[in-house]
């Protein structure tokens, strides 16, 4: 992360320079103390003001040598035209420089920015082509746009640099570390240079990248030049070379100027210095060191790890949950199968052999042939409730829907005892409380689901009694059937399991039956929105309780 931060930063600062060479680069040609200097720079700004960077700087000056002072010029843009003015107080570092002596020293040395202010200052084009003292050959001094360079040109550069899935990490200051290393540019408003102590990574910037310019050639006319250059009348082209070298004052680059007039080829060299200590861009990841991100990244990553791993266990757990009530189905779907056939044959072989009896006339006695008659209608009625029970069965699994009306409890109640006493079977106990609320539902599923109460009462027990009656659950009427026995009752461990399908209880061993019937009493009641509860005491009977919600009022369009 540490290399790849250092050559983001590295990448920043070429990125950066290379615009503020750019627009050195554009007023390279300027030559302040021509009469024509206007002409020029209106030429040149109508370029540059094409370009995306066209509000890099605010300001156009022009420093011209006077003596041992310098005067300055202002460019009035809306009237094209240099005006001039006072020296102002920001302005005074830049004032010093241009008036060091030393500078005399090494006339083609230029520095391109000053310290403490964010300008750009470009050194006349009289300079790279006369061994003139560089006070006398003027300067141009461009102020640079602080608005443009905080809110468009450093955001965008962070963003193409440090930005890690759409969302920017880095925080970016430029500050001039001879200057107390005060802020100078940010990249992002309220940021603070307490903000950026111990960065990630540090680039300077504020350099000229010569390279840049390198191998590109720029068309000049001979008028741009000073004396020497006069002389090549026709179009010239500029070519610069690099060749670094250093001073205890800065980076001193070399520039090679090569005027070409038709295949003759004139070489002439200029220096750059860039003052030592430039200054520099400070990147600090927003959420602290870079350590700190890295174990945050490592926590997180531990996090995922530990997620998965549990996610795998519960899967698995699920996987073995599964397979242990996939393999519980399927013995007990096997009991079923098993069970189903040991019921059907048993009504159907007593059906057989009192059919061949009666065939073969082996009984004459016609009470007896009554018997076999009430044996095989009652053998063959059991087979038929037995084959209903699975058929509702399959019919619930399979989800189909039936119409659905609406219903007298009493109706409901009457049918099915009437039902149980057509079977022949002990007289049902019944108690309808008076005007309980209708219900909607499919009639015949609910008939089949009481019936089915009744059997199993009937079933496992002596004694019958049907009760219905009304109760409020909230705003809405409840009709509450209840089943009751006075037979064994049902063993507690089995109670959470007599719902299930195929389950059949301790007690029903020597009993007939599907273990179908209470799983479909209670699909049918819970998809007409209502619940079935049992309480038992072994030795005491049972009771099974439907609760239904009602409507006091049959709606009209019902009616
Ligand atoms: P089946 O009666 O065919 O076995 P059910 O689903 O109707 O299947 O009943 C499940 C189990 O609940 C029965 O095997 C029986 O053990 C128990 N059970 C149901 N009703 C009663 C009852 N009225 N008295 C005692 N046990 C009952």
């Amino acid at each position: 992360m540490r290399a790849n931060l250092q050559t983001s930063a590295q990448h920043f600062a070429e990125d950066f320079d290379t615009e503020l060479t750019r627009l050195y680069k554009a007023f390279l040609q300027v030559d302040p103390l021509d009469p024509q200097t206007a002409t020029s720079l209106t030429a040149i700004l109508e370029g540059w003001q094409k370009s995306a960077y066209a509000q890099l700087f605010e300001n156009i000056y022009l420093i011209i040598p006077a003596g041992k002072a310098v005067e300055l010029k202002h460019w009035n843009q809306t009237q094209r035209k240099l005006e001039p003015v006072l020296w102002e107080k920001d302005f005074s570092a830049v004032r010093k420089v241009c008036e060091d002596s030393k500078m005399q020293v090494d006339p083609q040395a230029s520095w391109p920015v000053v310290r403490g202010f964010p300008v750009l200052l470009i050194p006349g084009a009289r300079t790279r082509n006369e061994l003139v003292p560089l006070v006398e050959s003027g300067w141009i001094l461009l102020t640079l746009n602080r608005g443009f360079l905080e809110h468009r040109l450093i955001p965008e550069l962070t963003k193409k640099y440090f930005t890690t899935n759409g969302e920017i990490l880095y925080d970016v200051a430029i500050i001039d570390p001879s200057d107390h290393g005060n802020l100078l540019l940010g990249s992002r408003p309220g940021l603070k240079l307490t903000d950026m102590s111990g960065p990630e990574a540090v680039a300077n910037v504020f350099r000229l990248r010569l390279d840049n310019l390198l191998l590109e050639e720029v068309s000049v006319t001979s008028r741009d030049f000073a004396p020497r250059a006069s002389k090549v009348r026709e179009q010239q082209k500029l070519l610069l070379r690099k060749v670094p070298g250093s001073s205890s004052a800065g980076e001193i680059e070399t520039g090679t100027t090569v005027i070409k007039e038709g295949d003759k080829k004139t070489v002439h060299t200029f220096k750059v210095l860039t003052p030592n200590p430039v200054r520099q861009a400070l990147f600090k990841h927003r959420a602290g060191s870079l350590e700190e991100v890295v174990n945050r990244i490592r926590r997180r990553n531990l996090l995922i790890s530990f997620s998965i791993l549990l996610l795998l266990t519960a899967s698995i757990l699920l996987i073995l949950l599964e397979a242990r009530r996939a393999h519980r189905l399927a013995i007990q779907q096997m009991n079923f199968v098993a069970g189903i056939s040991h019921e059907l044959r048993t009504p159907l072989s007593v059906i057989c052999s009192a059919g061949e009896n009666l065939a073969d006339s082996v009984v004459d006695d016609p009470q007896k042939i009554r018997h076999y008659g009430t044996v095989i209608r009652d053998e063959g009625r059991r087979l038929t409730e037995m084959i209903q029970q699975v058929l509702d069965f399959a019919g619930i699994q399979s989800g189909q829907k039936r119409e659905r009306g609406w219903i007298a409890v009493r109706d409901l109640v009457g049918k099915v005892a009437g039902n149980s006493h057509q079977a022949g079977r002990e007289t049902i106990e019944t108690n309808v409380a008076e005007n309980l609320p209708l219900i909607l539902g499919d009639r015949l599923a609910l008939e089949s689901a009481l019936g089915n109460l009744v059997d199993n009462a009937q079933k496992y027990s002596t004694g019958v009694r049907i009760e219905a009656r009304e109760k409020q659950n909230g705003s809405i009427p409840e009709v509450i059937l209840s089943v009751q026995d006075w037979g064994p009752g049902i063993d507690s461990k089995d109670i959470p399991h007599i719902f299930k399908p195929f389950y059949r209880g301790r007690n029903a061993s020597q009993i007939h039956g599907t273990g179908l019937g209470l799983s479909v009493v209670k699909q049918v009641i819970e998809s007409h929105g209502g619940r079935v509860t049992v309480e038992s005491i072994a030795g005491n009977g049972s009771c099974f309780t439907i609760y239904l919600p009602g409507k006091s009022e049959e709606p009209a369009k019902q009616a």
